[in-house]
């Protein structure tokens, strides 16, 4: 397994916003853990990233405890993190979000390496590359975000909600570009409440409710659940 996760809970201010959480993440494969709002998705992401400290549990990354590690630790050991809210620097232009994101990889000749990749699979941040960030639509932020976290050449990029606030037009090629990225073999984990999209891009699901694991298996499995089919698929 690429990333281990080992019974990990976090709490806030005493109360455990994720309890006992086990998953488990093969390399290549997309899994996706849906949820409604609240159920715990971004802190167990936080948690894994080292942005929130996990009271008790284990995170493992290619066979290597992660879980106490600093946030910039973790990435450089391969594992990259976009926040829901994106976290960009609105006042930069897109081209210095971008070289931002290969700050750990400042003294190598080829820092910029990756930008070809991120401008194959998203024309459009090329085509703006002197445009501030804070200016760009929801869509665009949301890529060059994806692109950032691609610029610290991750071997596991997880991924916060990607789809939300964005036209439905875009979620499309989000959806797209999340299956293109693991074809040039990153690994994803992705949180979304849209399950029926993410379902249709996943090997694997896990179904997050007040902070506990209460279903996993193949997206195949889950989108023919009778009660994910009700209580996420509307069905
Ligand atoms: P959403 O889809 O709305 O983003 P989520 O599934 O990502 O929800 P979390 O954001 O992980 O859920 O929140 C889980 C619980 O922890 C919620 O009850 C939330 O209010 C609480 N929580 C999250 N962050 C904090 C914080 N910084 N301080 C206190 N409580 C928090």
């Amino acid at each position: 397994m690429l990333l281990e996760v080992r019974s990990l809970s976090t709490a806030y201010q005493g109360l455990l916003a994720i309890q006992e959480v086990s998953l488990a993440v093969a390399p290549g494969e997309i899994v996706v853990v849906a949820g409604a709002n609240g159920a715990g998705k971004s802190t167990l992401l936080k948690s894994i990233a080292g942005l929130e400290r996990p009271r008790s549990g284990e995170v493992a990354f290619d066979g290597a405890r992660i879980d106490g590690l600093p946030g910039h630790a973790i990435t450089a050991r391969g594992v990259a993190y976009v926040p829901e809210n994106k976290r960009l620097f609105p006042r930069l232009s897109v081209a210095d979000n971008l070289r931002l994101g290969s700050y750990l990889h400042r003294r190598a000749p080829d820092r910029e390496a990756p930008l070809a990749r991120v401008f194959a699979l998203f024309p459009r941040l090329k085509e703006r590359l002197g445009q501030r960030a804070g200016t760009l639509s929801g869509g665009e932020q949301q890529m060059l975000a994806i692109g950032r976290a691609l610029m610290t050449r991750p071997r596991l990029l997880m991924l916060d909600e990607p789809s939300q606030g964005i036209m439905p037009k875009l979620v499309d090629e989000i959806f797209a570009a999340v299956t293109a990225i693991r074809d040039t073999g990153v690994t994803i984990l992705l949180v979304e409440q849209r399950l029926a999209e993410s379902l249709s891009i996943a090997d694997r699901g896990y179904v997050l409710q007040t902070g506990r694991l209460i279903l996993s298996g193949p997206a195949a499995a889950l989108r023919d659940d009778p009660q994910v089919r009700r209580a996420y698929l509307g069905i």
